[in-house]
């Protein structure tokens, strides 16, 4: 693995770094979870796709500047480093896209990435469903057939930015008599189409952060049906690699809080050895990450490795942010940053599947390990 930049990386590198001094705004958007923040955030999106760099390893006819993945780590490196806002669009951005790019049709693609990418349509990721979220195989929000479409109809919930969003992914069992992982279907909606309704559900820090969607003989078009027919975990598979692995959590993110948090303890008056050594084990460990993530450029990962990327990734978050809290001691209440960064950090253990169910993963898929007993 080199890790010396060529001329080209160095050039797009300081290209991207300049852009984002020059355009960030100084000081927090409003949460992107609510009205004010939805608008900014939309605005900043905006912004970046006139630039070019929405999502520069999109290919050139949707907005993107192909360029190659490490260009596109080096990109998400000075993103997080410059402190630029959160991207409203990442659940079309980074799940949706790649999934069309691989199981869409070119019509699609062409009528749903260009909106997409200037936050004209911001999309929401409807799978989990009060008794399938571990199991997502265990889903029963149904497709029935109509003419030129489907008529869908079930609950889904834990739906993140559908409080805020335009449109919707999902998965619909359309074939009943079909085996649990078969007749599953990949479908996009509208979540103002007629028979859905959108119920927010407040997070931990009080912003309706996802949201219930209820659907009522919802219809659908063929055209928005993502893959064929009955072949939706396929797709949906696709999709759980995005998640899972490194395009949603890019080392990018975990170096640049890493950064701060050194910061942070330098600026203080802080001498406990315990809490030091855990500053530097989150330092070591977003660096870690990232030579993991240069490793896998040269030599891509097997299936199941992106169970062992969001393991890692997500504790390692825990970890640095509760560092943060006890380097910052009382001052945590009033410091909303790292307290955000900390509250939403809890969640990773959870989204894009609990780390129980990654572990049985990398125990038996991985390393062959026994199906554990119940005792
Ligand atoms: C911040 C956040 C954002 C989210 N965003 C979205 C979104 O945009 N779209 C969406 O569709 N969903 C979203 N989710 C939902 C998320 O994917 C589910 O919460 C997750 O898959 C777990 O499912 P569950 O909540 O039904 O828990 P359950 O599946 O009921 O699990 C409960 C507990 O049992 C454990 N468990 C279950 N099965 C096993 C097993 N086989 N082995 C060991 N332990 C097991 C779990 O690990 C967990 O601890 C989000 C969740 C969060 C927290």
């Amino acid at each position: 693995m080199n890790l010396d930049l060529d001329a080209a990386a160095c050039a797009f590198r300081d290209e991207v770094r300049d852009w984002l001094a020059a355009n960030v705004p100084a000081g927090r958007l409003p949460s992107v979870d609510t009205p004010q923040g939805d608008a900014a955030h939309r605005a900043w999106e905006r912004r970046l796709a006139d630039a070019g760099l929405a999502v520069v390893s999109w290919p050139l006819e949707y907005g993107g500047r192909a360029v190659p993945p490490l260009h596109a780590l080096l990109f998400e490196e000075e993103y997080h480093a410059a402190g630029a806002p959160a991207r409203i669009g990442q659940n079309g951005l980074f799940l949706l896209a790649p999934t069309l790019l691989r199981h869409g049709t070119p019509a699609q693609r062409d009528r749903i990435l260009p909106p997409m990418v200037r936050a004209d349509e911001v999309w929401a990721q409807a799978w989990s469903e009060p008794e399938a979220g571990s199991d997502l195989a265990a889903i029963r929000s149904r497709g029935r057939r109509t003419d030129g479409g489907w008529l869908l109809s079930g609950q889904k919930t834990w739906s993140s930015r559908a409080a805020v969003a335009d449109r919707a992914f999902g998965l619909f069992r359309t074939d009943p008599q079909a085996s649990r992982h078969r007749g599953l279907t990949c479908v996009m909606f509208d979540l103002r189409a007629p028979g859905v309704t959108v119920r927010p559900i407040r997070q931990l820090d009080g912003d309706p952060g996802f949201a219930e969607i209820f659907l009522d003989d919802v219809f659908v078009p063929d055209s928005d049906v993502i893959g064929e027919p009955g072949d939706g975990w396929r797709v949906a598979m696709s999709t759980a690699g995005h998640e899972r692995g490194q395009t949603l959590r890019s080392p990018g993110r975990f170096l640049a809080a890493a950064e701060r948090l050194v910061a942070l303890w330098r600026s203080g008056d802080g001498r406990d050895a315990a809490t030091r050594n855990r500053v530097v084990d989150a330092w070591i460990g977003a660096q870690a990450y990232r030579m993991h993530t240069f490793a896998a450029l040269d030599a891509p990962a097997g299936p199941f490795a992106a169970s062992a990327t969001k393991l890692f990734w997500s504790e390692l978050d825990v970890a640095l942010h509760e560092t943060a809290l006890d380097v910052l001691g009382a001052r945590a209440e009033t410091d909303a940053a790292w307290t955000d960064g900390y509250l939403f950090a809890l969640a990773g253990p959870i989204y894009a599947g609990t780390n129980e169910v990654h572990r049985g993963i990398v125990a038996e898929r991985m390393l062959g390990l026994p199906r554990e007993v119940a005792r």
